[in-house]
Formats: structure tokens, sequence, C-alpha cells
């Protein structure tokens, strides 16, 4: 008989394990959503790769996903004749975690407080097929590659190692089994062995996933029956599709535990056509900043999947958009390097970045709570866009929220910020810096705070960048009271004050060219300040200098 090999998860995978077994989630439903989440994405993967590879030695006959219950041996199996895995997949993505973000989820979830903290964190981190261990203290999962010739049996009970041995005679695809928990299947809330329960959940979770999942029907030799009705969501009117059918697909594609922010929903006809259904998520991912993370919606072709993240879709700076969008007129051929050239997808790509940004908009006004988590959650990847993307900066602009002096808590649109606006003011006048209270305590507040002038307060380092770039709001600049020579006076006030000034330069003239003397080469210019109220003196940059943090930023990396 074969051998039995003994391997142990990586760390990250035991810690995880560890939490789904000690189940401090609380809707133990859920995993079975996982299964055949990866279930119907193995028939996925199928279907396209034999439609690549016409040499491919796979059975696409007959793709479906099945799921049996075993009252007696208290087991649960999902099974599917996708494209399965071999040894070293399994390994790689069975007894790892790659997902980016991982160790940074893990050190959160030792922080949490409570169990309610730590759930919240599972929720946003998506546990996959993992989920299995809360109900099951044993998982068996038999495996063969389309297209190869041997299969694997992989068993664990999570508790640090897995075992894993060849198997000859596994048909293709793969076949998930859980030996429950007893104290499950007495309950019955829980109880996974009964056929009723698992096919509730499956029209719950599932409905919408678009093979047969079929059942057994009741009584000895009943006919297996399709539990789902199979039905694409993108291609229903939307009047038919309810909220939690949109949240459990939003579940699917994102691989999200949490349900999304915002549906949004695009149908073009004519000459091209296309769907799209997309989601703005209720939390950013663990790595919208990494430089590793994936971006991008699923691509589908007449209802054929054709693959995740696709970039080509979606502009970097709205990279947390979860969804699908499906083409009709596209080959099914399509590789991501001709989609990036692809005319058609550069047209879809930009009436999506309109859809997104008129959709944030309109939430702006109907409903602020929800417009808030979102900009609290995406608001830096969004403002990224002020840089790159030219055409639609004044939309970025119109749905983006500032801190400002106006009010402590609660930041401030642009088009709020210009209606306060004084009369006579013709800037909107911002200063960037580290924190919130550095630029409250500035010297360079003091004049603007005696005007009663706002200022929008700028503590992200993607700020630094974007007020160079971006020239102004509804034709009034931006303006940065740290820099040259800002003009807070009338033209009346503007004559008394330079006979006074001159009268003041006359005055202090002894004393500035001691002090510039004194300074030497530190300084370019020491002058006599109108900003300032209370403190004796503060530096000033020139119009076109570095910012501190940008100086700052420029040293660290060597320049
Ligand atoms: P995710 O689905 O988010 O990638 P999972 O933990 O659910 O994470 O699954 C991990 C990986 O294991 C999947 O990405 C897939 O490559 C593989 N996998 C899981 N279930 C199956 C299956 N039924 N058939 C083929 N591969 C699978
Ligand atoms: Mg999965």
């Amino acid at each position: 008989t074969a051998p039995i090999e003994t391997l142990e998860f990586q760390s990250e995978a035991r810690q995880l394990l560890q939490l789904m077994i000690h189940s401090i989630y609380s809707n133990k439903d859920t995993f079975l959503r996982e299964l055949v989440s990866n279930a119907s994405d193995a028939l996925d993967k199928l279907r396209l790769e034999s439609y690549r590879d016409k040499d491919l030695e796979a059975d696409t006959s007959d793709l479906h996903i099945a799921i049996e219950t075993d009252p007696e041996a208290r087991t649960l199996t999902v099974r599917d004749n996708g494209i399965g895995m071999t040894r070293d997949e399994v390994v790689a993505l069975i007894g790892t975690i790659a997902k980016s973000g991982t160790a940074d989820f893990l050190t959160k979830l030792k922080e949490a407080k409570d169990a309610a903290a730590s759930q919240d964190l599972i929720g946003q981190f998506g546990v996959g097929f993992y989920a299995s261990f809360m109900v099951a203290d044993k998982v068996t999962l038999v495996t063969r590659r389309a297209g190869t010739a041997e299969g694997v049996r992989w068993e664990s009970t999570g508790e640090g190692t897995y075992t894993i041995q060849p198997v000859e005679d596994a048909p293709q695809g793969t076949a998930v089994t859980l030996h429950l928990k007893p104290e499950d299947t007495e309950d019955h809330l829980y109880d996974y062995t009964s056929a009723a329960k698992i096919r509730e959940i499956v029209k719950k979770y599932s409905d919408f996933i678009t093979w047969p999942i079929r059942m057994r029907g009741e009584g000895e030799d009943a006919e297996a029956e399709t539990v789902n009705s199979m039905k694409a969501l993108w291609a229903r009117s939307s009047s038919e599709v309810t909220e939690d059918e949109y949240h459990e697909f939003y579940k699917h594609v994102s691989h999200d535990w949490q349900d999304p922010l915002e549906t949004i929903r695009l149908q073009a006809e004519g000459t091209f056509e296309y769907q799209a259904l997309l989601f703005l998520p209720s939390h950013a991912p663990m790595d919208l900043f990494l430089r590793e993370r994936k971006r991008g919606v699923q691509l589908y072709v007449k209802r054929v999947f054709i693959m995740d993240d696709c970039e080509s879709l979606v502009p970097e700076y709205l990279r947390f958009v979860k969804g699908v969008v499906d083409a009709q007129d596209l080959s099914l051929n399509v590789s991501r390097e001709i989609l990036q050239q692809d005319r058609q997808i550069q047209l879809i790509r930009r009436r999506l970045v309109k859809k997104v940004l008129s959709t944030v908009k309109a939430m702006m006004t109907a409903d602020a709570e929800k417009y808030a988590t979102f900009w609290r959650e995406f608001g830096r990847a969004v403002k990224e866009g002020l840089l790159d993307d030219f055409e639609n900066r004044e939309a970025i602009l119109e749905i983006s929220s500032f801190a400002s002096t106006h009010d402590a808590e609660k930041p401030t649109s642009l088009r709020d910020y210009v209606s306060r606006m004084k009369e006579g003011q013709e800037h909107i006048y911002f200063m960037t810096g580290e924190s919130r209270s550095a630029i409250e305590n500035s010297p360079h507040m003091e004049a603007f705070r005696a005007k009663g002038f706002e200022v929008l307060v700028l503590t992200d380092p993607i700020d630094e960048m974007w007020v160079d770039a971006v020239p102004g709001f509804d034709g009034k600049q931006f303006q940065s009271i740290a820099k040259g020579q800002v003009d807070l006076e009338s033209e009346a006030d503007k004559k008394a004050t330079e006979v006074a000034r001159e009268q003041q330069n006359k005055a202090f003239e002894s004393l500035l060219t001691w002090m510039g003397t004194a300074l030497g080469d530190t300084v370019k210019e020491v002058r006599l300040s109108s900003r300032l109220t209370t403190s004796p003196a503060c530096i000033v940059g020139d119009t076109h200098d570095l910012t501190p943090t940008l100086e700052k930023m420029y040293r660290a990396m060597g320049q």
C-alpha cells in the first residue's frame, strides 16, 4: 500500500485552524458556503482550462457539485468533478495560507479584546476551506487533478499536522468529507447530517452558483435533484433579485464574510453588450496598501468564467471594488495581455469608473453615514486617483472629504468648504503635516484662525502629493498656508497696511539685517510677517519649496 506522509501546517495556518476548532465564529453554517464556493471555482477552472488546452484529458460531460449526508456515519461530503489538485497543490494550497495580509491579520487577532472583536476580524479576513473545522473534528479530502492519473488523499484533525497519501482510483475533481462534531449533530439547529438542513443552507447561501448542486431526495432510491436555481444574478432583472442574494453573491466573489456596503448594477445593450455587478465592500482588506495585493473584478464572457482579478477593468485607485463583468462580444481566449490593449475593455472600464464615482456621490446625500464608512475605509486609496486619473479628477474631488478646522470631528467635502468661504476669499486653504495637532498648533495657522478662515487639515502622505498636482476645485485654487506669501487682506485694508508696513520695515531694518547675517545660509530671507498673532516668529517655505514632510520623505529615500 501507498506510504502515508505526515506534514506540518505552516504556522499561520496552524493559528487560524486553532481559531476554527474553538469556533469563535458564531455563524457556523457558512462553512458550507466556502466548500461550495471552492467547488464552483474548481468547475470554472476546469471548463476554462479544457477550452484553452484541447489536449487536456479531462471529462467535462457532466460538471456539477454533489452533496451527500450520512447520518449514521455522521459525515457530510461535498464533491465536485472539477479541476482537482495535484499532491504539491494540496500541500501548497491547503497546508498554507498564501493570502497577503495574513501576518497583519493574525497580529490584530491576538490584540483583539473580546470574542466579538475576533469575530469581526475573521469576518474581514475570510477563512475559506478552514471553516470546515468549525463543524468537523476530522476532514478528509480526496482529489485528482484533471489530466493526471494519480489521486491524493489528505486528512487532518486540524491540530498541527495532516497526512497525505497517493490513491489509485480517485475520480476527477475533489471530494471533501467532514466528520461532524457530535455536539452539533445533537443540536437541531446545527444538525449538518440532516439533508433538509443542508438543502436550506445551500438555498440560502449558494443559490446563484451557476453549476448544478445536486442532493439525493428523501427515500431509499430517490433521484438526485438540483437544489439551486443556477441563475447568474447579473443576468436577472434587478427587481427579481433580493438584497440577501446580492450579499451572498458578493461573499462568493470577494471571499469576504461580511455584507457589502453598496451594490452597483450596470447594463449596456446594443452593438457592444455587457453586464456588470459590482460591490463596494464595507471594510478595507488587510492588504489595501500592500504591493503584492490582487485587484480587479471577475471577467466572464457570455456567462463563462474567464478570470479572477481582471486588473484591466478597474484602475489602481479603485482596487477595492469587487464583482463581475460579463461581456458578450469578447473571445473566450482572451489573455491578460490582450485585455490591456482591448478597446472594448477600455470602454467598459471608463464606464465602470464613472458609475462607481457617481454612486459614491449619490451616497453622500442619500446616506451620509454610509458615505462616511466608505471614505474612512477607502478614502486614502481613492485620493491616489487625483494623481493619475485626469479625466475624473473633478469627480474624485467631488466625492472626497477632508479634515478641516471647521469641525474637529467631522470631515468636510470641498463643496461644503466652498459654500462656507468668506466674502473675498479666493483660495481653498490647506496645510499638510504629520498630525492634526501639529497642524493646529502651527504658527502658520494663527492669522487664519484670527480671520476666521477655514483650513483643510491634510495628514495622509498622499495629500502631500496631490495638492501639488491638482490645480483647484470649482475654479478655486488650493493654497498652502505654509508656503509663499499668503494674502489675507482686502484691497482697502491693503493700502493702509502697506503704509504701516513701510514704516515697520524701516523701524526693524537693523534687526532684520542683523538676523539675516546671523542666520547666514540657513535661510533665504528674513522678513516681517503678517501671518502671526501670538508667536514671535515662524519659518516659511518658498512657494515651490518642498513641504517638511516631503523633504523628510526624500531625505529618507536618500535624495
Ligand atoms: P480561497 O478560495 O479564498 O482561495 P480557500 O481556503 O477556500 O481559499 O481555498 C484555498 C485553495 O485551495 C483554493 O484557492 C483552491 O486553489 C484550492 N481548493 C480548495 N477547494 C478546492 C476544490 N474543491 N477543488 C480544487 N481546488 C480547491
Ligand atoms: Mg474558497
